[in-house]
This record gives structure tokens, C-alpha cells and sequence, in this order.
């Protein structure tokens, strides 16, 4: 982690492009003027991609995954999608294909064969795996971090140093590789503690515990009794941090940066935020606690230096970069980092753009995301998951889900699937999370309402829910609505 340095170009979602290193503003700088002629050449061009369609590629099977093939399937410019392995949702869109995401080969495979102009990867383990690395060698597009730049998530040592290196305000703690070594660090902590395995462990890795000596059990479960195998070969030690938290996800093509609309999630099973993590169990966009000045110190303070970080040490991102952040009195720290879309977020999010996914995703792939125009809808959105019971642990399957078309023919909804299949003509559970009943509102108020008559309207046996998605952000004054923004940063 070394090499010169030269500062990743950052355009704010709202107002005006931050300052480059070389002191010129970005493309919003003022300038105005009308539009140069169009070239007919362009036209051909554009007539060319219209007449002849492309194909693109989504690898996965949850909600976010039937998220990002919804806003795919919208595009003009596709003629077709594909989803592997995909779930019922999105083979009503896209069309199902039976290889799974760590089938690298077969993916491959089956890119080349079908001409695949995009491919676009939901989950972490492939791009940790190295897809991206794949695919590129073979010539083809896809969105999403190479493996290098992928240990941001796969590899919290990894994100922790990078922090620590770059400046980027996170719990204080530390790494280990030996567990009498963290062993000797916990006992000389008197406050809470977090114990991470360091690798990949599908969220159930992290630790919380408010008295240390729980930190010690945590830690033999990790490093001696190895509950997560090689993801536990060395843990990331770390204060308990308090506040609330908060989820960013950006858009990076390596230069340049685009914060998407906020987003909160609701990680606890029950109401209230008791009992165990979850993967997720609801997400509401935009998150009020989201101020302009707590984006731009975001911004400033975490994303932009961690990019460059990320370029200094010789592996420039391009994806979507997500930081899960406390904010806390002291301001905005990092949990973690994670190199995908989140879920739910992305339910909630993708619901609010009105831009061409396809177009936005392309940006950031060529390289052009300092060019994109982004617009969202105003008005919020909130995703309720629908899960089944057992979930997070050991959970019931095969259940007749019932209510699909009455809630999907109800105004401004949309239920994304994620554990569910096709059984002839019925749709049967297949997973914990099996639903992402979303809804936009006027309000949030009235997203939540409508979000809440369409869980009301679908039925499975067993099925559990949260009944307070978003209450907590009701009580909370709501930030300067968007109503369109550029990466630019110019109102349309
Ligand atoms: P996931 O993949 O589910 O997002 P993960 O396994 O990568 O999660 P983290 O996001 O680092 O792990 O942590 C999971 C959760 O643990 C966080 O959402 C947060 O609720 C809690 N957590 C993590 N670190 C801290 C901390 N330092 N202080 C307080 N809570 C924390």
C-alpha cells in the first residue's frame, strides 16, 4: 500500500461536483449552453443498438437479483435477460438458467455462447472468487470488482488495514492471525467488543458482545472450534460501536464515484430490533437520518479515500461499493465494507430510478460514470421481507405461497422474490427470506401503508414478517427530497 497519490474524482448525488485533485470542478461546473448537434454518425449508432438488441446476464437468485432484472428488463436496449439460477420472480422477466454462481465455467460458458453483452453478478462469492477476472480475460463485460478489489468484503484484515491506512474513521481494533495473541488483546478491554472471522461466513461471522468475556467464547468458536472453517483463520477484533446504522451504496468506476439514493435496513427478526441477526428483514429509501451533510462528509471522509486507497494498492474498483456505516456522535464509521448490492436495500433503492439500469450499469463498466445522468423518483419506497418460519436457522420450505397477483395488481407494488420456485403451476417457498413486498408512497407513511397491504394480501404458511419496516425513520423529520439528480451533478 504505497505508490503516489491521486485523489478519485467524487460527484455528489445533490448540488455541485466535488473539487478534483488537480482543482478543476467536474462536468456540473457552470459552462451551461445548448447541446452540440448530434452527429449523424451517433444516430447510426444509436439506430444500430435499437435495431439490434442485446442480451444480458444476471447471476443470482435472490430479491436483490430480481431487483437488478426488473430495472434490466426495462431497457429498450435489451432484446433479452437471463438469470442464473434465478427463482420464480424473475422468470416471469428473465429466462431462468439452470448454472449455479460458483459455476464460473459454465457461466462463462454460456456468456460466450449467447452473446452476453453485460453480465451483471449479485452476490459476494463470486467476485471473491474472481468472476470478474474470468470474464474479463475472456473478453467479455461484466459489472462488478475484480477479486483483488473484492477483498474490501471477502477479507475484513484486508478492509481494516485499508481503513486504518486511508484514514477512514472505523472502530478502533485490531487483527489477528493467532488466537493467544487476540486472546491476550481481549482481556486487556474493559468495553464492549466485536469479533469478526475475517473471511466470508454469509453474514453469521460477526460477533456482538456487550461484556468481553463473551468476546472469549466468540473468539474459540472462531479460531478453535473453526465454525466458519478458513473464514475464521484470523478475526478482526473491534469496539462496540453505538448509534445507528446506516447503508451507503456507490457506484465506482475506478475514477469516479455516484452515491445512490440512501437506504436503511432492519438486520433484527423481531420487532423493535430484538433477537437475532438477519440478513435483512425490510429496507425503507431514503433514509432521513441520510442529511445532505452527513452524505458529503460520507463522501468526503470514507468513499473518496477509501477508492483511492483501493487504486493505490493496485486494485481500482468498478462495481457497486457498499459501506455499512454507524453513525455515531463522533460522526460516521465503517462496519464493513461489501462489494455488491445490498438486499433488501436494493429492493427499496432500484424501486426509486427511473433511469435505464442498463445504461447506468454500462457507465460504470466503460468507464463513463462521470457522463451518466441518474434520475429518481421522489416519492419513498419501503420492501417488507416476508420470511419463513425458523429463518435465520433451520427453516420450513415448500410452502403454497397464495396473494401473488392480488398484491402485484395493487398501485405502486411490487413483490420481488427471493426464496421461491415454481412447482407446476403453483409458487412454493424455497428459502428464508422468501419475499420483498415493496411499495412507494407519497410518503413513507404511505409507503409503508401500501407495503403492508400487500403483505396483508399474500399468504404461506407460517410466514413472519416485521410490522415496524421504516417506523423508526417516521419519526424522523425528512431530509431535502430528490427529485432528480445527475452524476454530473446539474438538476435536469
Ligand atoms: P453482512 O454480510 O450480513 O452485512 P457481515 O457478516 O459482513 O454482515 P458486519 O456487517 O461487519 O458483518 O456486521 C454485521 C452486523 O454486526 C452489523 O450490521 C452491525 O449490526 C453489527 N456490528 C458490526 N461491527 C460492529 C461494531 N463495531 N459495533 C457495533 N455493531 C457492529
Amino acid at each position: 500500500m504505497g505508490a503516489s497519490r491521486q485523489e478519485v474524482r467524487c460527484y455528489h448525488r445533490r448540488g455541485a461536483p466535488s473539487r478534483l485533485s488537480d482543482g478543476r470542478l467536474g462536468r456540473g461546473d457552470g459552462g451551461g449552453g445548448s447541446e452540440p448537434a448530434i452527429p449523424p454518425a451517433l444516430w447510426a449508432a444509436v439506430f444500430f443498438r435499437y435495431k439490434y438488441r442485446m442480451r444480458v446476464l444476471v447471476i443470482g437468485s435472490g430479491g436483490r437479483e430480481h431487483a437488478l432484472v426488473r430495472g434490466l428488463a426495462a431497457s429498450p436496449r435489451l432484446e433479452r435477460v437471463y438469470c442464473a439460477p434465478g427463482n420464480a420472480g424473475t422468470a416471469q422477466l428473465a429466462e431462468n438458467v439452470a448454472i449455479g454462481v460458483d459455476e464460473h465455467a459454465r457461466l462463462l460458458e454460456f456468456a460466450c455462447a449467447q452473446n452476453i453483452a453485460l453480465t451483471v453478478v449479485g452476490p459476494e462469492a463470486p467476485l471473491c472468487a474472481g468472476i470478474v477476472d474470468r470474464f474479463r480475460a475472456a473478453g467479455l463485460r461484466i459489472f462488478g470488482p475484480t477479486a483483488a478489489a473484492a477483498r474490501i468484503e471477502g477479507d475484513k484484515t484486508y478492509a481494516k488495514r485499508l481503513m486504518k491506512v486511508a484514514h477512514v474513521p472505523t472502530a478502533e481494533g485490531r487483527c489477528f492471525e493467532r488466537y493467544g495473541d487476540a486472546r491476550e488483546y481481549i482481556a486487556t478491554r474493559e468495553t464492549g467488543l466485536v469479533v469478526k472471522a475475517a473471511g466470508l461466513a454469509a453474514g453469521k461471522g460477526v460477533f456482538v458482545c456487550p461484556d468481553p468475556a463473551d468476546a472469549l467464547i466468540a473468539l474459540e468458536q472462531i479460531m478453535l472450534q473453526r465454525v466458519f472453517g478458513v473464514a475464521g483463520d484470523q478475526v478482526v477484533v473491534e469496539d462496540l460501536l453505538k448509534g445507528e446504522e446506516l447503508s451507503v451504496l456507490a457506484l465506482v468506476d475506478g475514477n469516479t464515484i455516484y452515491v445512490l439514493e440512501t437506504a436503511q435496513d432492519h438486520k433484527r427478526i423481531g420487532d423493535g430490533d430484538c433477537g437475532a441477526n438477519t440478513g435483512g428483514m425490510g429496507a425503507y429509501s431514503p433514509a432521513p437520518l441520510a442529511t445532505p451533510e452527513l452524505m458529503a462528509r460520507v463522501e468526503r471522509e470514507i468513499l473518496v479515500p477509501i477508492v483511492d486507497a483501493l487504486r493505490i494498492d493496485g486494485a481500482p474498483y468498478g462495481g457497486v461499493l457498499y459501506a455499512g456505516l454507524m453513525v455515531t456522535p463522533a460522526g460516521p464509521k465503517v462496519l464493513e465494507f461489501n462489494c455488491r448490492f445490498g438486499d433488501p436495500e436494493t429492493q427499496a433503492i432500484l424501486f426509486r430510478l427511473e433511469s435505464d439500469l442498463f445504461e447506468l450499469l454500462s457507465a460504470v463498466v466503460d468507464g463513463r460514470l462521470a457522463d451518466a445522468v441518474v434520475r429518481w423518483r421522489a416519492q419513498p419506497a419501503v420492501c417488507v421481507v416476508m420470511a419463513s418460519r425458523g429463518y435465520p436457522d433451520a427453516h420450513e420450505s415448500g410452502k403454497v405461497i397464495e396473494g401473488l397477483d392480488r398484491a402485484a395488481a395493487m398501485e405502486d407494488v411490487f413483490v420481488f422474490h427471493a426464496g421461491t420456485r415454481q412447482l407446476e403451476h403453483l409458487t412454493v417457498t424455497a428459502g428464508g427470506r422468501v419475499l420483498g413486498v415493496t411499495a412507494a408512497g407519497d410518503d413513507l407513511a404511505a409507503a409503508q401503508r401500501r407495503a403492508y397491504a400487500a403483505v396483508e394480501a399474500i399468504h404461506f404458511d407460517n410466514a413472519c414478517f416485521r410490522r415496524d419496516i421504516a417506523a423508526r425513520a417516521l419519526g424522523r423529520a425528512a431530509p431535502a427530497r430528490a427529485v432528480a439528480t445527475t452524476a454530473r451533478g446539474a438538476q435536469p
